[in-house]
């Protein structure tokens, strides 16, 4: 451990410095809490030399946390004053760590290569708003990224590790399935943050997974599931009629999945909607 890592005074001090007024718009709540900060790099279960994504490092709090811990870290800023400012606290508080930071001025969902060897773990404390898109854009592009940690929002925490069947199981949980298996495995207080939002928050561990078999393409197989969902208390029959093409097209393409017509979404596991989408692909062909 060091003493470099961001506390109240620090977090305050900078902000002070920087006139940084935290937006809701961007989910700037900086942890100020060096024990929250070490907790989420040990469950990240990262190794000293490995390569790490980071998104939103904001003013470095779990950046310093990451750096502590030997790894380098590719951070995804959007804010510039915050991209600007973060090598330079580095380099003011930890500048032995230094070289093992870059900073990407950009919008995380815009990303599509990241600068050196390709990230093994994505680890942040991730803008609300974005959480999930940004979850699922980086497990997409970034094949290499096997393990992810993630603080979110409780609730989200709760519908990307719900299983099916859960009052929580929803469109994010099917595609986080998709990538990986997800645990929630703790939940933080709202005190550790400034500003301090008006939830808490907790901690999922993605571990990646290989996607179902299928013939179907991804997109096909998301597709599927929007339309599922998008009708959440309809029998599947009805809620696929329309990509289906009619309410019988969809109840045949069903029974070929072995799927039961009459069932909801709910109930369904990402491979049993991998394989409605492939059935519906065979009745087009
Ligand atoms: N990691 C810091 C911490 O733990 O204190 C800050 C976390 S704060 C919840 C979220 C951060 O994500 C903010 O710094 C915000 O500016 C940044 N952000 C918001 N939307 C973003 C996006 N689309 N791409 C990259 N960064 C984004």
């Amino acid at each position: 451990t060091s003493n470099a890592l961001l506390g109240p005074v620090q977090i305050r001090d900078l902000a002070g410095r920087l006139g940084v007024r935290p937006t809701k718009t961007l989910g700037q709540n900086f942890v100020h809490d060096a024990g929250t900060v070490r907790k989420i790099v040990r469950s990240a279960g990262i190794e000293a030399g490995q390569h790490v994504v980071e998104v939103g490092p904001g003013l470095g709090s779990l950046t310093f946390g990451l750096l502590e811990a030997g790894v380098t870290v590719v951070a995804v800023e959007i804010d510039p004053v915050l991209a600007a400012q973060l090598p330079l606290t580095v380099a003011d508080r930890a500048p032995e760590w230094s070289d093992r930071l870059t900073v990407v001025l950009q919008d995380a969902l815009t990303v599509t290569e990241l600068p050196g060897p390709a990230p093994t773990a994505l680890v942040a404390n991730l803008p609300y708003n974005v959480a999930v898109p940004v979850l699922l854009t980086f497990l997409e592009r970034f094949d290499s990224l096997d393990r992810v940690l993630v603080m979110v929002q409780a609730e989200v925490a709760d519908r990307l590790a719900a299983p099916p069947g859960n009052r929580t199981y929803g469109i994010p949980s099917v595609k986080a399935a998709w990538y990986a298996s997800a645990r929630r495995t703790s939940t933080i207080g709202r005190n550790v943050f400034w500003p301090v939002p008006n939830v808490d928050s907790a901690l999922v561990l993605l571990e990646r997974r290989d996607h179902p078999v299928t013939r179907a393409t991804r997109e096909r197989v998301f597709e599927v599931v929007d339309a599922a969902f998008a009708q959440r208390r309809k029998m599947l029959r009805g809620a696929l009629a329309e990509l289906a093409g009619s309410a019988a097209a969809a109840q045949q393409a069903l029974e070929a999945a072995g799927v039961d017509p009459t069932t909801r979404g709910e109930q369904l596991t990402v491979d049993d909607f991998a394989r409605i989408a492939e059935a519906l692909d065979d009745q087009v062909a």
